[in-house]
């Protein structure tokens, strides 16, 4: 039997940490729902105003931007 002193349970605590992290991070990386973001992507707008960027989920002529409060034509968006 070998001896655990205090560094070497330290390293494997550390190591087992790592090893939960990175499994953790590979599943959420090949799992993840990348179609969510490229469905929001056709909704992003652009104030040609005061150049924030926001949501425009309403199908409307006119949307207002929510910082400035411009009503913006949907063909002088960016
Ligand atoms: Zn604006």
């Amino acid at each position: 039997m070998f001896k655990v002193d205090f560094c070497l349970a330290v390293a494997i605590f550390l190591i087992v940490d790592f090893l939960v992290v990175i499994s953790f991070w590979v599943f959420y990386t090949y799992h993840n729902d990348s179609e969510t973001d490229l469905q929001n992507s056709k909704y992003f707008r652009q104030c040609p105003y005061c150049c924030v960027v926001f949501f425009d989920y309403q199908k409307q002529a006119l949307c207002a931007c929510p910082q400035c409060k411009s009503l913006i034509d949907h063909n002088d968006l960016l």
